[in-house]
């Protein structure tokens, strides 16, 4: 926890009660992961609510998240025991089933952390979905080839290069969109025009793999030219009604 955000909050703790909703929102999320804070609050506010010893609005506002929280995680464990369970009868052994948990922890821990943390959280959120998509290929690898015997290895070879191509090419537009400070629009349209040399990449490697003529797919290529255009127009469009509504 940085310091800077530890007086920023204690700033909006001493506006007792009249901070607005997002403020009341960035209290209860600080709170929860800083001790000194939590305790800065409940002494400051204790004072003025001898009534209230629980800090109101982290229970407010925990609820909604817990549900959300709650919500998610179940969804996820559900659908990893049914398809272990599935994967077992079938097989009398648990061989795809790891492969579904991991595609549901590659997916679910990402949008928890979106859910928990307040600053930076889409980059925390990617972050965490890079490292994991790593570790998901890596299991995928493992259980493919050691237990159920399906291919070759093929991690190192294409695996991990075209992950990174596609990864590489996600970050590459979030962070020079960030950078100069254009819309989402516009980072949408850079990812879509650097997955068109992803994608030829692919192509090459996989060929390459397996031993077949490298093709380019024109038709997927032409594709996300014209959705990258599309969503470039989107951005400047978005622009201009912000410098009209200012
Ligand atoms: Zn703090």
């Amino acid at each position: 926890m940085n310091r800077g955000e530890c007086e920023i909050i204690r700033d909006l703790i001493g506006l007792n009660g009249r901070e607005s909703r997002a403020s009341t929102r960035m209290i209860s999320q600080h709170i929860r992961q800083c001790a000194q804070c939590r305790e800065y609050y409940a002494r400051a506010r204790g004072e003025f609510h001898l009534d209230m010893p629980m800090p109101r609005i982290w229970d407010a506002l925990d609820t909604q998240q817990r549900y959300l929280r709650w919500s998610i995680v179940t969804l996820a464990f559900l659908a990893t025991v049914i398809s272990m369970v599935v994967n077992f009868a079938v097989e009398q052994k648990l061989t795809w089933g790891w492969i579904v948990a991991g595609a549901m922890l590659t997916i679910m821990v990402p949008v928890l952390v979106y859910i928990q943390t307040f600053r930076l959280r889409f980059i925390k959120a990617m972050a965490c979905f890079t490292v994991l998509t790593f570790l998901l290929l890596g299991l995928t690898q493992y259980v493919t080839y050691h237990a159920m015997h399906m291919g070759g290895v093929w991690l190192w070879a294409v695996g991990i290069p075209v992950a990174a191509l596609w990864l590489g090419a996600l970050w590459a537009g979030i962070l020079f969109t960030m950078l100069l400070r254009r819309n989402g629009f516009f980072c949408l349209a850079l990812i879509l025009l650097l997955f068109i040399p992803a994608d030829i990449a692919t192509g090459a490697l996989t060929s390459a793999y397996l031993a077949t003529p490298f093709t380019v797919h024109w038709m997927s290529l032409t594709l996300y030219f014209i959705a990258a255009v599309t969503a470039w127009v989107m951005g400047m469009c978005y622009e201009a009604y912000l410098r009209k509504r200012s």
